[in-house]
C-alpha cells in the first residue's frame, strides 16, 4: 500500500487561484483587499458592500476530544467546500495557529488531508503577524508599567499585586515565572512576573470580541493590570496607554483573507485560547463573513462543553447575533476512548467501546438543545474506522432522532461533506429558538451554576475561600453583570481530566476568579489550567526542517 500522503504535501500539490481572484468571488471590491503576497490579503471592512440580508452562522463544535484533536477544523473546512459545491455563496470563519501548539503538539492547525486552508505553510508560521503584533502591545503595557513604577509610581500600584503578565507565542516552561527590574537602581523595580502564550493574553479575548477600532480601544482602556496599595483596581485608561496598544493593534484588526483547496473564500482572525479565553476567531471577522456570504462556517475550540457553550454564552451575546445551526463532530476515535479503550488501541476496531462512549455524545447533544438548536452530528471518518463502528453510531442518531452523516471531508475534500451540508441546510431552512443560559443580571453564583447543569451535567459548583472572597470584591464593584468565562480541561466533562464519558452526580469547583473587564468576562478557573503550555518530550519542531528549495518539511 502506499503511504498517504501528508498534510503539507496535499496543501503544496494543491492550486492556489491569487486572492484578487478570491476576493473577487467573495464579493470583495478591489480597493478593500490589501494583499499580503500573493495568496494572502487583509480587508478593509469600511470598504465592503452593505448586503441586505446578514448571511447564516454554522458552528462547528465536537464531543469531548480526544489530545490529537477531533477533526473541527478539517469538518469546518470541508463543510464549507461542500456548502461551496453546492451552490451557495460560502465563507469560512477560523482562528489563526499559535506557534506554541504548531512546534509542540500539534505540528499544524488549518485543517487536514483535502480540508484545509492554504497557503497552509504560511498560515501555519507567522501568517500576516497578528500575532506578533498582539504580542507587542501586550509587552508595550508591561514595559509601560514597570516605566511607571520605575518613574515615581504616581499611581501607587503595588507591584506584589500585578496581575498583567508579559506573553511569547510559545509553549516555554521556564518563563511561568521570572523576576524582572534586576540591576540595580538603573534597571527599575524589582518584582515577580511571568509570561503567558499569546493567545492566552486578554489582548487577544479583546481583538476577537471588538466590534471596532473605537471599541477595541475602549475595551483595552478597561484592562485591569493589577491593584494600589489600598486595593483599587489600576486599569489601562489610568495608564493613558489604550491609544498606543490600538495604533499597535490597527493593522493586525483587519480580517485575513484565504482560500480552501476547494476554492472557498475564508478569514483567519484571531484565535484565544478556549480555556482561559473564548476560544472563537475574531467577532470582526464572523462579522465580515456574514455581510459577504449567505453562509458562514466557523469553529469554537475544544468540546461543545467549552467552545460552543462560550460561543453561545459570550461571542454571540456581545456580537449581538444568533447562530443558524451547530454540527457537532464526533468520531470513532474518540468514542472508543469515551468507552474505555487505551489510547493505543483506538485504531483497532472496537464496536462494544464505540457504543460504550455513546453517552457522551448524546451529552453535547443535550447541551446544544439547550441553547433552541437541533445539532447536526457530523461522523468525521477516520481509515481505521469500520462500516460497524460507523453503523453504531448513525443507528444510535437515528434511534433518537438526530440528524446523523459521515463526513468524508479529510479524505474527500468538499464532496465528502455533502451529506452533512444537505442536513444542516435543512436546519436552517426550519430555523430554531436560540436562547443564551443565563440572564446577564442572574447572579454569579446562578450563571455558573447552569453552566455546570446544563452544560456540564453536573449537580452544581463548589468554590474555595479564596474565590468566594474574590467574589465579594467582584459583587461590589458590580463586575458581576459580565458573563461567566470556564476555565476548564477539555479531556472531561468535569474538572478532573481523567474522568470520561457522561459522568454524573459531580461537582464543579472554582479556585480562582479573574475579571477580564476588557474582554468583558469573569474567568473561573477550575482545575490546573496552563497558560503557559510546556513543550513535550517528542515536540513537533523535531520533525521539522527545510529542504533545498526553501520549502517547510515535517509542518505535518
Ligand atoms: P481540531 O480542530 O478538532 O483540533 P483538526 O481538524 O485540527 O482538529 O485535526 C487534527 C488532526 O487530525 C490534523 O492533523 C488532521 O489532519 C487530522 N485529521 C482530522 N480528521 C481526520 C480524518 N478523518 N482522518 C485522518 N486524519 C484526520
Amino acid at each position: 500500500t502506499e503511504t498517504p500522503l501528508t498534510d503539507l504535501e496535499i496543501a503544496r500539490n494543491a492550486a492556489m487561484k491569487p486572492i484578487g481572484e478570491i476576493a473577487e468571488k467573495a464579493g470583495i471590491p478591489e480597493d478593500a483587499l490589501e494583499p499580503y503576497g500573493r495568496y494572502k490579503g487583509k480587508i478593509d471592512i469600511s470598504r465592503l458592500p452593505q448586503k441586505e440580508e446578514d448571511g447564516k452562522v454554522v458552528l462547528v463544535t465536537a464531543i469531548s476530544p480526544t489530545p490529537a484533536g477531533e477533526g473541527k477544523s478539517t469538518v469546518t473546512v470541508g463543510l464549507a467546500d461542500a456548502f461551496s459545491r453546492l451552490g451557495e455563496k460560502t465563507m469560512v470563519a477560523l482562528r489563526e495557529p499559535s506557534l506554541g501548539p504548531v512546534m509542540g503538539l500539534k505540528g499544524g492547525a488549518a485543517g487536514g488531508g483535502y480540508s484545509q486552508v492554504l497557503p497552509m505553510e504560511e498560515i501555519n508560521l507567522h501568517f500576516t503577524g497578528d500575532l506578533h503584533a498582539i504580542t507587542t502591545a501586550n509587552n508595550a503595557l508591561s514595559a509601560l508599567i514597570d516605566n511607571h513604577l520605575h518613574q515615581g509610581n504616581l499611581l501607587g500600584i503595588d507591584q506584589r499585586r500585578i496581575t498583567w503578565k508579559r506573553v511569547l507565542d510559545m509553549n516555554d516552561r521556564a518563563l511561568r515565572r521570572v523576576t524582572v527590574g534586576l540591576g540595580g537602581p538603573s534597571g527599575g523595580i524589582p518584582r515577580e512576573d511571568g509570561f503567558d502564550i499569546t493567545v492566552a493574553s486578554e489582548i487577544m479575548a479583546i481583538f476577537c470580541l471588538a466590534k471596532s477600532l473605537d471599541d477595541l480601544k475602549e475595551r483595552l482602556s478597561r484592562i485591569v493590570i493589577g491593584y494600589t496599595f489600598t486595593r483599587e483596581p489600576v486599569t489601562v485608561r489610568d495608564l493613558g496607554a489604550e491609544g498606543a496598544l490600538t495604533l499597535l493593534l490597527r493593522d493586525a484588526f483587519k480580517p485575513n483573507l484565504v482560500q480552501t483547496i476547494g476554492g472557498t473564500p475564508a478569514l483567519i482572525h484571531g484565535g484565544p485560547f478556549a480555556n482561559i479565553a473564548h476560544g472563537c476567531n475574531s467577532l470582526i471577522a464572523t462579522k465580515t463573513a456574514k455581510k459577504l456570504a449567505d453562509i458562514v462556517v466557523t469553529e469554537a475550540g475544544f468540546g461543545a462543553d467549552l467552545g460552543a457553550e462560550k460561543f453561545m454564552n459570550i461571542k454571540a451575546r456581545q456580537g449581538d447575533f444568533r447562530p443558524d445551526a451547530a454540527v457537532i463532530v464526533a468520531t470513532v476515535r474518540a468514542l472508543k476512548m469515551h468507552g474505555g479503550a487505551a489510547k493505543a488501541d483506538l485504531s483497532t476496531p472496537d464496536k462494544e467501546a464505540v457504543e460504550r462512549g455513546l453517552p457522551n455524545l448524546s451529552r453535547h447533544i443535550d447541551t446544544i438543545r439547550a441553547f433552541g438548536i437541533e445539532p447536526v452530528i457530523a461522523l468525521n471518518r477516520f481509515t481505521a474506522d469500520t462500516q460497524e463502528e460507523l453503523s453504531v453510531v448513525l443507528d444510535w442518531c437515528r434511534e433518537n432522532e438526530v440528524s446523523a452523516a459521515v463526513a468524508d471531508v479529510w479524505a474527500e475534500g468538499g464532496k465528502g461533506g455533502e451529506d452533512v451540508a444537505r442536513l444542516v441546510l435543512g436546519k436552517i431552512r426550519e430555523g430554531n429558538a436560540f436562547h443564551q443560559l443565563y440572564d446577564e443580571f442572574d447572579t454569579f453564583e446562578q450563571k455558573v451554576n447552569s453552566i455546570v447543569r446544563k452544560v456540564y451535567g453536573g449537580d452544581g459548583v463548589l468554590f474555595t475561600d479564596k474565590a468566594l472572597k474574590q467574589l465579594q470584591d467582584i459583587e461590589k464593584r458590580g463586575w458581576d453583570i459580565l458573563p461567566v468565562c470556564m476555565a476548564k480541561t477539555q479531556y472531561s466533562l468535569t474538572d478532573d481530566p481523567g474522568i470520561l464519558g457522561r459522568p454524573e452526580g459531580f461537582k464543579i469547583t472554582v479556585r480562582e476568579l479573574i475579571p477580564k473587564l476588557g474582554a468583558g468576562f469573569i474567568v473561573c478557573l477550575t482545575g490546573d489550567i496552563m497558560t503557559m503550555p510546556g513543550l513535550p518530550k517528542k515536540p513537533a519542531a523535531m520533525n521539522m526542517d527545510i529542504d533545498r528549495d526553501g520549502h517547510a518539511v515535517g509542518l505535518m
